[in-house]
């Protein structure tokens, strides 16, 4: 039985399988590889998903829905005609559509999948992935970020050729930037940023405005009908500029034809405000691997938009770089997600290979100040750290003769442990502990198949434990537990880390063996290693050992 790859995408979705030694892209039932992430219900009541129901965005736009991907994971009723669906509901009918050709393609059943999710997804919008996938009849234990499947698929093609490589992923709502490491057959994601309200979509809005701005008409006095319309020819007309130099749209509203005529240049500059937005994330990814533009081996482009040449000419533009244009930007995700599928199956086809992911939320728990008594968050596992990763942190009681500890853990970037997303509480009993002394050694460990466990050491020696998020539904408690066990082998923090501890001994002795200025100075940098360690991100561990080991070696050479 066949693993198959999706891309669950906002506009479009694709999948792929890995057979008899090749990566097969599917063609659904029209032979397209592309399904259209849109649903609707036609005047008998009947489904519609895909090609079918795209078509009737603009004929029958309120009874037909799409980049409902945009929704996943939140509480919202989306009416078509009579009907309310949960956005799992809908991608839930995308992806049964999905299996079900892909069974009519390959002639055999499809239980299994691994979906592609934007890298910014929170664990709530994953959690309703699955869920979708798991009311389409599809059992999916992993999920791949599709920013890591766009550059597994690249890796794939190019020999697994070391180096740090940059993904932009453009498509029709979303925009991931994210960096890759790939040494020695390990493939590592740095950083990743994005604006999962970016897409295609604004350059279709930019035009749409453009039209009705141009041709003198008031946007309030036209119907949904001819709204849609609009936009529609909208993004046709901006795709015919990825091909030619100039294109045009017309458009009939009331018996009258207004027309359209664009260019490249024309398009850059009624949607500059989008082009800038596109910089931000690109910037941000690479402050946040502490790189520079040169450190990267290739740019790599995925996602529809981003074979608009503006796109291409536009990011080439901010990072004085040739862009890699040898991938398909449209089944880029799809073909590594299906690449993931084939190394779950361990298919012999496969050398080796070790992808970690990276968590893109920060997780902490709750603690309060005992002067003021307000409560704020202590972050234990940084956005972007690289998975596997546990970290220890000890706690102290809050209160005289504290019995009681409550633990809850938390998932978001805000000080504030409320504005956050509340995962799970341990509850656990305590001996008294006098105020300020030591209660706990309080530790965080998340794997790479979404196991978050929380465990705590009480000072007489007694582990409390409880896996706070499983993130399957379908994973038995044997399994649960199996994978708890494998989970105690990588409890080591960076500060436990052997290399780290070997540094900062190297360290200690340099700091007892030197004097002003240049003593000063080695504190300095240990200092900062020391709390690059205690903070875990990993790009700054990287840049703080480097630092050391440079000022150590330095010294050495002496
Ligand atoms: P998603 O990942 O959101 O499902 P895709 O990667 O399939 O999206 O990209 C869809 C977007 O790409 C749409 O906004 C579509 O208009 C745009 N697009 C597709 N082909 C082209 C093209 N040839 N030129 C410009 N834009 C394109
Ligand atoms: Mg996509």
């Amino acid at each position: 039985m066949a693993i198959i790859g999706i891309d669950l995408g906002t506009t479009n979705s694709m999948a792929t399988v890995w057979k008899d030694g090749k990566l097969v892209v599917i063609k659904n039932s029209l032979g397209d590889v592309m399904t259209p992430s849109v649903v609707g219900v036609d005047d008998n009541g009947e489904i519609l998903v895909g090609k079918v129901a795209a078509e009737r965005l603009v004929s029958a736009p309120s009874m037909t829905t799409s980049e409902f991907k945009r929704k996943l994971g939140a509480k919202v009723d989306i009416m078509l005609g009579d009907s309310s669906f949960s956005p799992e509901q809908l991608s839930s009918l995308v992806l049964k559509k999905i299996k079900i050709d892909a069974e009519a393609f390959l002639g055999e059943e499809i239980e299994e999948a691994v979906i592609s999710v934007p890298a910014y997804f929170d664990d709530t919008r994953r959690n309703a992935t699955k869920l979708a996938a798991e009311m389409s009849g599809l059992k999916v234990e992993r999920l791949i970020n599709e920013p890591s499947a766009a550059a597994l698929a690249y890796l794939q093609s190019h020999d697994y050729k070391d180096g740090t490589y940059m993904i932009v992923d453009f498509g029709g709502g979303t925009l991931d930037v994210s960096i890759i490491d790939s040494f020695d057959s390990v493939m590592e994601i740095l950083a990743v940023a994005g604006d999962n309200q970016l897409g295609g979509k604004d350059f279709n809005e930019a035009i749409y405005h453009h039209f009705i701005v141009s041709n003198g008409l008031i946007e309030a006095e036209l119907t949904a009908e001819q709204k849609a319309s609009i936009y529609k020819m909208s993004e046709a007309c901006k795709i015919a500029l990825s091909s030619m130099p100039l294109s045009s749209m017309s458009v009939n509203i009331d018996d009258k034809t207004y027309t359209l005529m664009l260019d490249n240049n024309k398009l850059i500059e009624i949607a500059a405000s989008v082009f800038e937005r596109v910089a931000a994330p690109i910037r941000k990814v690479l402050r946040d691997a502490r790189l520079k533009f040169d450190d990267i081996e290739d740019i790599i482009l995925v996602g529809g938009s981003c074979k608009m040449p503006t796109v291409a000419a536009f990011i080439e533009k901010i990072t004085s770089r040739e862009v890699c244009t040898d991938i398909n930007p449209d089944t880029a995700i799809g073909m590594g997600a299906g690449i993931f599928a084939g190394m779950k199956a361990r298919n012999k086809d496969f050398k080796e290979v070790v992808m970690t992911d990276i968590c893109p939320f920060t997780l902490g728990i709750s603690v309060v100040d005992t002067q003021t008594q307000e409560w704020y968050m202590d972050f234990l596992i940084q956005r972007n750290s690289i998975l596997p990763t546990s970290v220890m942190r000890t706690y102290y009681a809050s209160c005289q003769n504290q019995t009681k500890l409550i633990v809850n853990v938390y998932q978001g970037e805000s000080l504030t442990p409320s504005k956050n997303i509340l995962l799970g509480t341990l509850t656990i009993d305590c001996p008294p502990t006098a105020l300020e002394e030591k209660i706990s050694d309080t530790r965080l460990t998340y794997d790479i198949n979404g196991i978050l466990m929380i465990d705590v050491i009480t000072t007489d020696g007694v582990k409390h434990e409880k896996v706070i998020l499983s993130n399957n539904n379908m994973m038995s408690p044997a399994e649960i537990e199996r994978r708890k066990k494998h989970l105690e082998t990588l409890k080591i923090a960076p500060t436990e880390k052997e290399e780290n501890r070997l540094l900062l001994a190297r360290a200690e002795s340099a700091i007892e063996e030197c004097l002003g200025f240049q003593r000063d100075f080695i504190v300095n940098v240990v200092v900062q290693f020391k709390k690059a360690l205690y903070y875990g991100n990993p790009s700054e561990i990287r840049a703080w050992t480097e630092r050391l080991k440079t000022v150590l070696d330095e010294l050495d050479g002496e």
